[in-house]
């Protein structure tokens, strides 16, 4: 039986129903398919018994609530069930293979987590005195030395708490510059091919944003790009490796072009995995470069975070960087929390407190426990693992761009011309391969992209398997079975969402059906 909003609430009984594929409870093996936690709640059902409260008067005035708030009443372990159950459906990196291009889903060694954790470390509170805490800054600062030494640039910002929110410090830090010489520059350029981000970050500090086609060999146009610059130019934000998994060659040059005009070269770290102990972005002539800790040097992501992306900052644009930052000072670390002094350039404060301490501890773990060598090998072997896929999959998919690619492999849909399939539907029958799907649709330069980014830590078994299932999926395809594409994933609980509808229409609030004996209950303050 299906509840007013389309999901299964009661076991099957309707025996005309017992096909192959139902079962009488809506489980599929150890799939469970359970009520929603308030439709599991009977009135009055207690996880605890206590005993009844002494008779207080409340003072809370006329703030007291006066109906239920409406939380189901259960059992310990129906509450358990349910979120273990829940827990067990997140698809993650720690239960299988996820190739999702451009974010880095690399194994978080389990050495990160034992270490956040420590006591000295995960119960520390962000407005303890500094004297009590000089453990913890010594740590930002060796964290922030790593990173400054891995990227050759002389200044770090960590305290953003993302990679858009480190683009975001890196513009602020290149408009402040711009401010501090008295110049209002108008325009921000960006290539096709970048993420999201980065015309979003330009036009939320107040840039027009002006786009920059891409070559045939999917680098930005260096012709188109100089006819654009100019001395309204305030930057360029750059993602090298770019969003094509491509090296940009001409990144010195376009540096170069940039500082030309007095502009700032703004580098979308976000694919230094590429790249680590091969190359450094401060030779490059990048002015800011944000990087995903949660992304390069592991620490758990997806699902909406946390992460956390400081930025590094050319001696140039140093000055600007925002509070807080730790300091040497004469007592040990300091924490610079005022825009005064050594710190009356700072264009201000982005977030409460320090930074991501869980992400800066993880990420410093994995820094050390790899070493200079073994964070070189990381790119290498980043680099291999997506050329075994490109090289694995070209004769039947399609690459935009020939030669090497870095650490991710970008294919488009023409292979899938007159099939009737179509990147999506190829992304739905992955699912039911076991496999999180690639990125798709993007970048928005190649049509139907798929991008494929493995990582340095999966085995060379996993991307056989990855490979095999892939070539299966392609042929069947071509064998004409689109409709087995169209109705997939066959196997998923859901199986096809209405995704349009679902981002359009969004359904947030629970409401007790109908005909539901408990609809009389009152939930209008659930959420
Ligand atoms: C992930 C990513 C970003 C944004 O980083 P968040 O940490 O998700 O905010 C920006 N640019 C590129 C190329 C990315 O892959």
């Amino acid at each position: 039986m299906l509840n007013n909003q389309g999901r299964p609430t009661r076991p099957n009984t309707s025996e005309q129903d017992n096909s192959a594929t139902n079962t009488f409870t809506g489980n599929k093996a150890l799939e469970l398919e359970t009520p929603l936690i308030f439709e599991q709640g009977v009135p009055g059902r207690l996880g605890v018994d206590m005993t009844e409260p002494k008779k207080v008067s409340s003072r809370l005035g006329n703030t007291a609530r006066s109906k239920p708030i409406g939380l189901p009443d259960l059992s310990e372990p129906q509450v358990l069930r349910h979120f273990v159950r829940l827990s067990r459906q997140n698809y993650s990196i720690d239960s299988g293979f996820y190739p999702l291009g451009s974010c880095t889903m690399k194994h978080n060694p389990r050495i990160n987590e034992k270490v956040a954790r420590l006591a000295g470390l995960g119960d520390l509170h962000p407005m303890q005195p500094v004297s009590t805490v000089q453990g913890a800054l010594e740590l930002i600062d060796d964290l922030a030395h790593w990173l400054k030494t891995i990227t050759g640039m002389p200044a770090v910002a960590m305290s953003p708490a993302a990679g858009a929110h480190g683009e975001l410090c890196g513009v602020m830090a290149i408009r402040a510059a711009h401010e501090a010489k008295g110049e209002a520059r108008k325009r921000i350029l960006v290539p096709e091919s970048a993420h999201g981000t980065n015309p979003a970050t330009a036009a939320l500090c107040g840039y027009k944003v002006e786009s920059v086609p891409a070559r045939e060999d999917g680098r930005m146009d260096l012709e188109a790009f100089s006819e654009k610059l100019g001395p309204d130019v305030a930057g360029v934000m750059l993602t090298n490796p770019n969003t094509c998994g491509l090296f940009e060659n001409d990144v010195k040059k376009i540096a170069d072009m940039v500082h030309e005009v007095g502009a700032y070269f703004y580098c979308d770290g976000a694919n230094l995995n590429a790249i680590l102990g091969r190359v450094r972005p401060g030779d490059l002539g990048v002015d800011a470069m944000h990087i995903n800790l949660h992304k390069t040097f592991s620490t758990p992501h997806g699902g909406g975070g946390p992460g956390s992306g400081p930025v590094v900052l050319s001696e140039a644009l140093a000055a600007f960087a925002p509070i807080p930052f730790v300091t040497h000072g004469e007592n040990g670390f300091d924490l610079v929390e005022h825009v005064e002094g050594e710190a009356s350039n700072s264009f201000g404060r982005m977030k409460a407190y320090h930074g991501q301490m869980g992400m800066f501890i993880r990420a410093l773990a994995y820094m050390q426990s790899h070493g200079a060598d073994g964070l070189r090998q990381i790119a290498e072997d980043a680099v291999l693992n997506a050329n075994y896929i490109r090289v694995g999959l070209n004769d039947m998919l399609h690459s935009p761009f020939d030669g090497i690619c870095m650490h991710e492999a970008l294919f488009d849909d023409s292979s899938l011309k007159d099939t009737g399939v179509t990147t999506l539907d190829l992304a739905k029958a992955m699912i039911d391969e076991g496999y999180h799907p690639m990125t798709m649709y993007f970048p928005l330069v190649v049509h139907g992209a798929m991008l494929i980014e493995p990582t340095e830590s999966e085995s060379r078994e996993t991307l056989d398997q990855f490979i095999g299932a892939m070539r299966y999926l392609l042929n069947k395809a071509r064998d004409g079975e689109a409709t087995y594409f169209a109705q997939a994933p066959h196997f998923a609980p859901r199986r096809r969402l209405d995704e349009t509808g679902a981002a359009r229409n969004p359904i947030l609030r629970w409401t007790p059906e109908e005909d539901d004996p408990q609809s009389d209950r009152t939930l209008s303050a659930a959420s």
